[in-house]
């Protein structure tokens, strides 16, 4: 919720909501500042986002409306919003990830507003939590305030999760066996340097329920696509997105 975070900086009070057909921003204040805000609006785009087309028109001002507000996501209408792509991890999130001081050290799910899956979360539209596969994964109390902090990174980040609250890695042998291991993402690495074959299964909502399969008949399948298994070495499967083994 970038608008949000700029109608705040230009002090302007109104609304914002995302609806099937775009987001629907109501903003009043002096010309001077809504004018920038539209500029910044345009001029500074998140890498995820593209505006396909502003439509302004001026509505009756509400006398003593103070405050910017996030109202709940409008379904219906027709679907004009374009879906994001997945986008790898900012380099926010990656010094993040390799700071041993920051509750995130390590954690491989990792993403905030500039980054992490949009396209291979998405079962509905508007884009809200509860219409993605994350909606499994309730937010905990440190997630869901960086959530609402508009000064956050992770403000309105759908996917944001983290080791207390979001989905985890587990890896399983050649069988498909459960393996305890504290570094699922070094075993993969292991493998692969060994010549076996990784499969990489989890939640994702354009294939079902994963993301890839592996099967010794029918070899790879991405959704409806098929790819045969290479016969070299043997193969293990880590396997994010489950719950209720703890933390890797
Ligand atoms: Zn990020
Ligand atoms: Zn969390």
């Amino acid at each position: 919720m970038k608008d949000a975070r700029l109608a705040l900086r230009y002090g302007l009070a109104g609304m914002v909501s995302n609806t099937g057909e775009g987001v629907l921003i109501r903003a009043q204040g002096p010309c001077s500042s809504l004018r920038a805000f539209v500029k910044a609006l345009k001029d500074e785009v998140p890498r995820s986002a593209c505006i396909t087309s502003i439509e302004q028109r001026y509505i009756e001002a509400q006398p003593g409306r103070k405050g910017f507000v996030i109202l709940a996501s409008q379904a219906g209408g027709e679907r004009k919003v374009l879906i994001s792509p997945d986008v790898a991890v900012c380099r926010e999130c990656i010094s993040k990830l390799l700071d041993p001081e920051d509750r995130r050290y390590g954690y491989p799910f990792i993403n905030c507003t500039n980054c992490g899956p949009r396209f291979t979360i998405i079962e509905s539209m508007p884009y809200d939590r509860p219409g993605t596969s994350m909606k499994v994964f309730p937010v905990c109390k440190e997630c869901a305030k960086e959530y609402h902090d508009p000064r956050d990174r992770r403000f309105h980040a759908q996917p944001n999760a983290c080791w207390t609250c979001g989905p985890s890695l587990f890896w399983h042998g050649s069988n498909g066996e459960f393996v305890p291991s504290a570094d699922p993402v070094s075993n993969a690495v292991k493998a692969l340097r060994q010549g076996h074959i990784v499969a990489v299964k989890g939640l994702c909502a354009k294939a079902g329920q994963n993301a890839m399969e592996i099967s010794s008949d029918t070899g790879l399948r991405w959704g409806s696509e098929k790819y045969p298994l290479p016969r070299k070495g043997q193969g293990g499967i880590p396997q994010p997105a489950h719950r209720g083994h703890g933390r890797p």
